[in-house]
């Protein structure tokens, strides 16, 4: 059955999430306050980089089932399936979420609701938001009852967020369970391809569904913080952190992924998730039970600060003078998204202690130089690398990865490279007669001399 939907937020969940429901054969409307980005997405472009997002926004666009919009008066008329995909960012000087955003999209939608909506909430939200936004736009809308409140959370990874949204590993709903309503009927409805695919589609509670996207997102992040915690050990006992995660890898009760040890998490959701969290469980009274997850954020920073270190000490002890390439700015490859990135954290303080920095990524470059404008930024790797006492690789993109040595032989001062992803051939680059480094392996330079 086709829905007529309205999507809050065309950011990256929301855009995405617009688009691939037009591709299921819902009509879609996504509503967004920001201009620039509404106009960039009528005319079909994608205002981020998502690999495989630009075709499916196109081509919904030009068989009409998606359309763009500021208003939310036209939301409200056309559809009677709302979903949320507004930011949550971590609120400045706390822990805690910011929900201005989640609020206000309630506040502004509830009131034009004269007809029965189901609103389903997708962004990550503290426990117990859903329920509160649910009894508000009970209040406000003149439908009073008749409009629900759910909690659909999103699992989408950028750089795969297409074929997340339409083949995910799993469907999670919170229902208000004390109010039964149309809620799982509808989004049984919204996701019908999906369910016929065998997709587990598991309901539940809202403070459940709400709990398991903030679960999930800090048990990888203590995964990864495990595994940079050893390369720490293995640093200082010269043992070896790849063929470590290997081995342990291969138990399936660990398994191999997100066992990569390197410069560590960041982007909009694990660092400001986590945090959330913590600052959550210490308002229910659960503050205890979440210590550890203080220890995975110390954990995670630390890879920055030791990063630094790691590249003071290769080019002699100081930093004032050096040129330093810096490959490599998103979070992560495949994306533009520079939101808490540990690599362009690490240039910038790198320049701040004295070194020239010059920072290339495939992609991110244009939102790296809004954020951090006093980096020089180059627009391809040679140039990058001109002159340099060192590079550094700190984003794992394929064309990083596919670097050879005789690629920068000539371009470089000095032949350093550090591999802060571990995601290079040591032996193709030390064979070439480059001074290697990699995380979590201790380098001749910082040889073990265990007591
Ligand atoms: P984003 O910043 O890219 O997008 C948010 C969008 O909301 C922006 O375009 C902004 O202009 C718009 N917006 C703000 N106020 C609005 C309002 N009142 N009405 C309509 N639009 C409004 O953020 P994002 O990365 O898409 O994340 C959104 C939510 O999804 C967050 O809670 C995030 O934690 C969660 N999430 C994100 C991902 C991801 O990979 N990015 C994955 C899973 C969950």
């Amino acid at each position: 059955m086709t829905c007529r939907i309205a999507v809050f937020g065309t950011g990256y969940l929301g855009a995405t999430h617009a688009a691939c429901m037009a591709e299921l054969g819902h009509e879609v409307l996504g509503v967004d306050v920001d201009p620039a980005k509404l106009s960039k997405l009528h005319a079909g472009e994608v205002p981020f980089y998502e690999p495989g997002l630009e075709e499916v926004l196109k081509r919904n666009i030009e068989n009409g089932r998606l359309r763009f919009s500021s208003s939310y008066e036209e939301a409200a008329q056309f559809a009677d399936v709302h979903f949320i995909g507004v930011g949550t960012p971590q609120k400045k000087g706390e822990f805690a979420a910011d929900l201005t955003y989640v609020d206000a999209v309630i506040e502004t939608l509830a009131p034009l609701l004269t007809t029965p909506a189901v609103i389903f909430g997708k962004s990550t939200v503290p426990v117990g938001t859903a329920e509160r936004l649910g009894r508000r736009a009970r209040q406000l809308a003149p439908a009073g009852d008749q409009v629900e409140v759910a909690w659909n959370p999103e699992f989408l990874r950028e750089g795969f967020a297409v074929k997340d949204t339409l083949h995910p590993d799993r469907l999670v709903l919170g229902v208000d369970q004390g109010r039964p309503g149309r809620a799982e009927e509808v989004a049984r409805s919204v996701y019908s391809q999906l369910l016929d695919e065998g997709i587990p589609f598991l309901v539940t509670d809202l403070a459940t569904s709400e709990l398991v996207k903030t679960a999930a997102n800090a048990f990888l992040a203590t995964k990864i913080s495990f595994i940079n915690a050893m390369a720490e050990v293995c640093e200082a006992a010269g043992a070896d952190v790849t063929v470590l995660a290997d081995a342990i890898g291969h138990d399936v009760r660990i398994g191999r992924r997100f066992l990569n040890a390197g410069i560590g998490f960041g982007g909009g959701c694990l660092p400001k998730d986590i945090r959330a969290f913590m600052a959550r469980a210490g308002e229910i009274g659960a503050d205890e039970a979440l210590t550890f997850l203080r220890e995975v954020d110390n954990i995670n920073m630390r890879r920055r600060t030791r990063m630094v270190e790691l590249v003071r000490e290769v080019v002699g002890g100081s930093l004032i003078g050096s040129r330093i390439a810096v490959l490599g700015a998103a979070f992560k490859p495949d994306s533009d998204d520079v939101r808490d990135s540990p690599a362009l954290n690490i240039a910038g303080q790198i320049q701040l202690q004295g070194a020239s920095v010059s920072v290339f990524d495939p992609k991110a470059i244009e939102n790296s130089r809004r954020i951090f404008p006093t980096l020089n930024y180059a627009s391809s790797v040679n140039e990058a690398c001109s002159g340099a006492d060192a590079v550094l690789v700190l984003t794992e993109w394929d064309q990083f990865k596919q670097l050879k040595p005789s690629d920068l032989d000539s371009i470089v001062r000095n032949t350093i490279i550090i591999d802060g992803r571990n995601c290079l051939d040591r032996d193709l680059w030390v064979d070439a007669g480059w001074e290697f480094t990699a995380v979590g392996v201790a380098s001749e330079r910082r040889a073990s001399t265990l007591p």
